[in-house]
């Protein structure tokens, strides 16, 4: 009978909630798993990572109630890796940080399955650096010891060993003195437990206690305290799990050491910004987004759907040399070109004998990194109407000038480009098609109120947006996008937005994705 190969169980940490700080291992690793097995303190736009055919599934574990019980997290990991998958363990934090990464790897021992543990960084220490607050500390701490706030070891609800040995071995006296600075992790419900137990073995009532809620997180939350007082504090600001409790003299440092969640560093903090544009675009603006503090939300409306028959364009870039002028009116249209060009066997020189005009700097980026090529004229200002007013050369007679761009884009620059005398040659690189596979998601987000600012980087994401949502209402559109601030990256979005009602509050000086993040961040947001 065939064997099937085995496959390999990674168990790999995911980091603290910020996406960026997976490892290059475990980053790797999700990109080539067959299946992904995660949980909920694992950033989910970390399986943005992995490939378009890769099992995802979600085991979220919540500190109430487990979503999926151990047991049966257990029998997906070892019958995937039976059936010869690659699978991906992706949990929170360090797989061995609380995180029953030693559970998991025994029972992929036991079935004879191979593993490997790739570590990730903590939220043990992470929380705290994203507040500001050091684990050690010359002047203040020299040691940490990283202990779990729970009075029961959960697994009893699991059923796969018996209830908590080391719960039951907690000695207070000791965990008091454990080390200079004590963090507790799943510490919330017990808070109260914790801090009278410190107390009454001696810890003084005025150490400061930080509680870092979903730390590394746009939504993190850091409220201060003391050991008296710190029960109280949460409890007025509605502070609640999964929060890291850091006790210690460290916390003072976070007056100075602050940055993360420093408004006036990053202004855009804890703001949830939706960003509409295609998946393949969204990644540089929702990078910025996250630099200033923000949080993006991604739902792409459109998608780029290639055409089934590029014998047109093709045939177009075999007589390039026929042409003056190639003009570039978005990335898609620079991706898609190269594309066809790497089929053809074409290298940059085809376009030795034309000059080649981008809509704006990420266009110009685009054609660098994809073809190694400098644009030729770049306009001040990213629309169409600054591409006319400045082009180098105001007479084109006789001047031939080829665009390929999307099937359904505004016939202002060909129609502009033939008054000034040229020939000008439209054509279709790719449509852009509606994607409402995300709409419901979205709707929620809108009803619950849980999105500060709308952004819309060009007239169609605005008409993708009112299609996509899919409400005919005008009335019914208006209320469920009340309180929300709506942003255009230029004049002709704006015109957009107003022509379905919107307001816009906010619009890009600079009609680039950094200037419409400026111009979000100049914005005087009332609380
Ligand atoms: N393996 C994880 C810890 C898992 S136990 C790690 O190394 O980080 C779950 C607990 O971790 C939560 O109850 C909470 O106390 C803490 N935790 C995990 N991620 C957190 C975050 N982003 N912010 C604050 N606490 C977090």
């Amino acid at each position: 009978m065939e064997q099937t190969v085995k496959g390999t169980v990674y168990l790999v940490g995911a980091g603290p909630g910020d996406p960026k700080l997976i490892t290059l291992r475990g980053l790797e690793l999700l990109q080539t798993a067959d299946v992904i097995v995660y949980d909920r303190l694992a950033h989910p736009s970390l399986l943005n990572h992995a490939r378009t055919d890769a099992e995802k599934i979600f085991v979220g574990k919540e500190s109430a109630h487990h979503v999926v019980k151990q047991p049966d997290i257990n029998r997906i990991l070892v019958g995937r890796a039976l059936a010869g998958k690659n699978v991906v363990r992706l949990k929170g934090g360090d797989p061995f940080v609380f995180g029953r990464g030693g559970e998991e790897a025994e029972i992929c021992h036991d079935a004879g399955i191979l593993f490997e543990i790739i570590p990730g960084i903590t939220s043990a220490i992470a929380a705290g650096a994203y507040a500001g607050i050091p684990v050690t500390h010359r002047d203040a701490s020299s040691s940490f010891a990283v202990i779990t706030g729970h009075e029961r070891d959960d697994s009893r609800e699991s059923g796969t060993r018996e209830p908590g040995q080391a719960e039951q071995r907690r000695n207070w006296a000791h965990i008091a003195y454990a080390a200079d600075t004590l963090v507790f992790l799943m510490g919330v419900e017990n808070l109260h437990e914790i801090t009278s137990q410190l107390q009454k073995y001696g810890r003084d009532s005025d150490t400061p206690v930080a509680l870092v809620q979903w730390g590394t997180w746009p939504k993190q939350r850091v409220v201060v305290g003391t050991l008296a007082t710190i029960v109280s504090d949460i409890h007025n600001a509605k502070l609640t799990s999964p929060a890291v409790c850091i006790v210690g003299e460290v916390v003072r440092l976070r007056e100075t050491l602050r940055w993360f969640d420093d408004p006036a560093a990053r202004p855009l903090f804890g703001k949830r910004v939706l960003v509409t544009r295609t998946r393949e675009q969204a990644s540089t603006l929702s990078d910025l987004l996250r630099s200033r503090g923000a949080d993006p939300v991604e739902f792409p409306l459109i998608k780029i759907q290639r055409l089934d028959d590029y014998s047109s364009l093709d045939s177009e870039l075999s007589l390039l040399n026929a042409y003056d002028w190639v003009v570039f009116t978005s990335t898609n249209a620079v991706d898609i070109a190269a594309e066809r060009m790497d089929k053809l066997q074409f290298d940059s020189r085809t376009f030795s004998s034309c000059k080649i005009a981008v809509i704006g700097p990420a266009t110009a980026a685009a054609l660098w990194n994809r073809c190694r090529i400098i644009a030729d004229y770049v306009p001040e200002e990213a629309v169409a109407e600054s591409v006319i007013e400045n082009w180098p050369d105001q007479n084109l007679n006789g001047k031939r000038i080829l665009i390929p761009r999307a099937a359904e884009a505004r016939e202002l620059l060909p129609d502009a480009l033939r008054k000034m005398g040229a020939e000008v040659n439209v054509q279709h690189a790719y449509e852009t098609i509606i994607d409402n596979s995300n709409t419901e998601n979205l709707l929620d987000l809108l009803r619950t109120h849980q999105l500060d600012v709308l952004t819309f980087s060009s007239s169609s994401t605005v008409k993708n947006f009112v299609e996509a949502l899919g409400i005919t209402d005008n009335q019914e559109l208006s209320e469920l996008l009340s309180g929300c601030i709506f942003a255009a990256i230029g004049p002709i979005t704006a015109d957009t937005m107003r022509s379905y009602n919107f307001p816009v509050h906010i619009m890009a000086e600079e009609h680039t994705i950094p200037g419409l993040v400026s111009a979000l961040e100049r914005y005087p947001y009332v609380k």
